[in-house]
């Protein structure tokens, strides 16, 4: 830390947890919204659980007036600071009443209320309860809450909040409505909307009789891209109460989207508040892969209904006991639409490129960490989609049925409360009789196992003895690490390729031996079936993975085999590569690329999968020195040698997956699209870039005319040009397209890149406000690992002055894109020395948030 400044913020450990020693039954708010000055008025009917003062949460709060069981209190009977309110004196039960002034306009932080478009929006998890009133704003406080809100009805003609509308009214100029969510909540998922919006509205029938409400409110104009979303949201509903018993718990169900959005979205009880992004499609604006990104946004917002509103977290180190469980959930509702192995695959693919990533970095921790200074930079991959591995684990461990068991159980056991990830685990093991103690080390320690194995077969005994290792590097504050509990879902293969064996093992020792018998020949194994573990599997030959990527009957073992046979001869192409050796394409690889591409037609989204070559952070991820130069050219090299090879095999699959009409969403057209993209990608980098010029003239669909242009966007001429002319011209009014238009740019490949997205920056449509502009422009950009680690250092640079300014209006942000400099330690000497001076400077930033302050410390200790 530099001289004389003083840490932001002190950390908070989870084992300093205490109950709250009040806690809050009814609270009623009244909001009279103005940009420039909303005044809010709070009751709290307050109870006291343990001895000791009253503390409240609030910041950016001006205090108009305050009140104890009607009384008004003088200075002396209460201590303000930045960050609380104390009052020392207080019975043990009371209502306190408080008028606070907030500043909704200048508020850029996106936490708390503030204004975007055409109104007010809310975001409160996990504490931005505090920029709205004096509260005890920790998720273990539960409370009912009755909402009036107030406000010109010319330009806030919706009033929205959690619950049902009980009341409405005008006066004068002024609408006003009042909420009431029967359910007690933490302060966290309170939620307000008040704007000029429209809404698509329609209603479901739950299993039980119950008829909801639903509206999707959308500014002017975007109603026609809405129908996917409602689709999405009716079909989640309906697959909750056939998968879980889970059944919609109120008479509305809202979802209002907002452009200004610092994530995807919030599962607000009854009020759903939605970045643009993931609820507004159609095959004209939004790719295939947005299609997916709405369906599945929504599934898992909704499915907090129970998995995070009515069980809700005891305290932010619980976060994953929500999170981990919702992804999981939204997981398996998407493997449910269209196939489960290939979204397994794109799981697992982007699982590794960065949760694998950044467990092996210095930002690693714990699915549930044992300390943090600002929680917002928790909501990581870790806890995520790594905690929805642990959650899967269980399923794997116990089966389907006690899965299910355990479910109803949890929710039974801590519905209306909240809960820890113990209460998880206790539920889970009250389902089983499987031992499952060892399983909470995945929640306590960081970093991904390497499994690694042995094997013999012993001909005259029939037997086949595997013995599996696990090995866990350290990681920032867990140099030892204790054995985990790894399912291993696993087969044996005859030399056919048929499976003579498959059983599911726990290793849970760091070394363990299972023998099978009546095993005549020695078998092939296929380990982590369907990824039944997040760990790297090692030491693989590659005449094994061939083998297997051939024959694996399962098929996300197939395309892993595939992809770990692409990565080894990759980084071998690398070393070549740098020992000043000319590409040559392995025999084994095209043989592979040429077996997947003759037999596409049976599983086209499963080809499209397995036609991908690893990413290039992915075979950085396995060299002690990244070189991104080498590993983008030998990449490059082997798409342009594979596109030449099969050039006519790529024209003709081309050819077959084209005929699927442009508006149709179907599984089977997006796998068509995903497959005739793929065969562009590789005849565009084998030189053929007509077809692809083609494509984007021709494009009445964004899946396609962004595939074109990706390709396009390689050109270094006026080509490019061109086409990115015209592209601005035709979507430069819709937001969300205009931000495909910049990330395309900042992730393309051709030389003059990072003075591409240097311009850029500049552009009168950039915008530092727009979380999902900055993401577009900035965040593809540090994604771009050739043009990012640009040898000279000016990415860095880049990088580093973005975080500089938008530290300033957007700390969640700028700690955010602090992490892509995490990696530093992993590059060559001169990238290092690169990368920490940026990292240093921002440390030396004056009035640094503590958001930031804590991801670039911590990427330096
Ligand atoms: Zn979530």
């Amino acid at each position: 830390m530099a001289d004389g400044q003083i840490s932001p913020r002190k950390a908070i450990n989870l084992a300093d947890y205490t109950p709250p020693v009040f806690l809050v039954d009814e609270v009623a708010l009244d909001f009279t919204l103005d940009p420039a000055a909303t005044i809010v008025r709070a009751t709290l009917n307050l109870r006291r659980q343990a001895p000791g003062p009253l503390a409240l949460d609030g910041r950016d709060l001006e205090l108009l007036s305050i009140k104890l069981n009607g009384e008004a209190l003088g200075g002396n009977r209460y201590v303000l600071t930045e960050s609380s309110l104390t009052l020392d004196d207080v019975p043990d039960v009371f209502t306190l009443e408080t008028e606070v002034k907030i500043i909704p306009e200048t508020n850029t932080e996106l936490s708390g209320l503030y204004m975007s478009g055409t109104g007010f929006f809310t975001q409160c998890e996990p504490e931005g309860f505090r920029k709205i009133t004096f509260f005890p704003d920790r998720p273990d406080v539960m409370a009912r809450y009755k909402v009036t809100l107030r406000a010109d009805q010319s330009k806030y003609p919706v009033l929205l909040s959690n619950g049902n509308n009980t009341a409405s009214g005008a006066a004068g100029t002024q609408i006003w409505a009042t909420w009431e969510d029967p359910h007690p909540k933490p302060s966290y998922l309170f939620a307000l909307v008040a704007a000029d919006l429209v809404a698509v509205k329609d209603s479901f029938t739950t299993a039980s009789g119950r008829e909801v409400a639903l509206g999707i409110w959308v500014a002017a104009g975007d109603e026609t891209r809405c129908g996917h979303a409602m689709y999405a949201l009716k079909n989640a509903m309906k697959w909750d109460e056939d998968t879980f018993g889970l059944e919609y718990d109120l008479d509305i169900f809202n979802i209002a989207a907002v452009s200004d959005f610092n994530a995807g979205a919030m599962e607000n009880k009854g009020l759903n508040i939605f970045n643009t992004a993931y609820v507004l499609a159609s095959p004209a604006t939004a790719t295939d892969a947005d299609f997916q990104g709405v369906e599945r946004v929504i599934a898992h917002e909704y499915f907090h209904n129970w998995t995070g509103d009515r069980v809700t977290c005891r305290d932010w180190f619980q976060l994953s006991l929500k999170e981990g469980l919702t992804v999981f959930r939204d997981q398996e509702y998407m493997a449910d639409q269209f196939s489960a192995a290939v979204k397994r695959i794109s799981d697992v693919r982007s699982l590794r490129a960065t949760q694998f990533r950044d467990d092996a970095g210095p930002l690693a921790h714990p699915v549930r960490p044992a300390s943090y200074l600002e929680i917002n930079n928790f909501y990581t991959t870790t806890i995520y989609e790594k905690g929805a591995e642990v959650v899967r684990m269980y399923r794997t461990l116990i089966g389907r049925e006690a899965f299910r068991k355990g479910m109803d159980i949890y929710i039974a056991e801590n519905d209306n409360s909240a809960a820890t990830v113990e209460d998880f685990f206790a539920a889970m093991q009250a389902a089983t009789a499987i031992d499952l103690k060892q399983i909470m080390r995945w929640y306590e320690q960081a970093g991904t196992p390497e499994v690694s194995f042995d094997e013999s077969h012993d001909p005259a005994a029939q037997t086949y003895t595997l013995t599996l290792r696990q090995h866990t590097a350290p990681t920032p504050g867990q140099p030892v690490k204790q054995p985990f509990m790894i399912p291993v879902a696993m087969g044996l293969l005859d030399a056919t390729g048929r499976d003579i064996h498959t059983e599911t093992l726990i290793l849970a020792q760091p070394e363990q031996s299972f023998t099978f018998h009546n095993i005549s020949e020695p078998p092939t194994p296929s380990l982590f079936r369907n990824f039944s573990a997040p760990v790297k599997l090692q030491g693989q030959s590659r005449q094994r993975l061939a083998f297997l990527a051939a024959k694996d009957t399962d098929l996300f073992n197939r395309w892993d085999a595939m992809q770990q046979y692409a990565t080894l001869v990759l980084l071998d192409a690398v070393k070549a590569h740098q020992a000043g050796q000319a590409f040559a394409l392995d025999a084994g690889l095209l043989e592979a690329v040429t077996a997947t591409l003759r037999d596409a037609a049976r599983d086209p989204a499963f080809a499209a999968e397995a036609l991908l070559l690893p990413a290039e952070t992915l075979l950085a991820d396995a060299m002690s020195i990244v070189d991104p130069d080498a590993i983008r050219f030998v990449r490059e090299a082997a798409r342009k040698a594979l596109g030449e090879t099969l050039r006519e095999d790529f024209f003709a699959a081309y050819a077959q997956f084209a005929a699927v009409a442009a508006s149709d969403v179907s599984g089977h057209a997006i796998a068509s699209r995903a497959l005739k993209n793929a065969a562009l990608g590789y005849l565009s980098a084998a030189g053929d870039t007509t077809l692809a010029g083609a494509q984007f003239l021709s494009g009445e669909n964004m899946t396609d005319t962004l595939a074109a242009l990706v390709n396009v966007a390689e050109l270094a001429d006026e080509r490019r040009d061109d086409a990115f002319a015209s592209f601005y011209d035709q979507w430069r009014a819709n937001a969300l397209v205009l931000d495909k238009w910049f990330s395309v740019q900042a992730r393309a490949g051709a030389p003059d890149t990072l003075a591409r997205v240097q311009a850029l920056t500049k552009h009168k449509d950039f915008d530092l406000r727009n979380p999902n502009r900055v993401r577009a422009l900035i965040g593809a950009f540090a994604a771009n690992p050739s043009k990012f680690h640009e040898a000279s250092g000016a990415g860095y640079q880049l990088l580093a002055d973005t975080i500089f300014t938008l530290d300033e209006t957007n700390p969640q942000i700028a700690a955010r894109l602090t992490t892509a400099m995490g990696s530093w330690r992993r590059y060559d000497t001169a990238r290092q020395s690169l990368m920490k001076a940026q990292l240093e400077r921002i440390l030396a930033k004056e009035k640094l948030s503590p958001n930031t302050y804590e991801m670039a410390s911590k990427a330096l200790a």
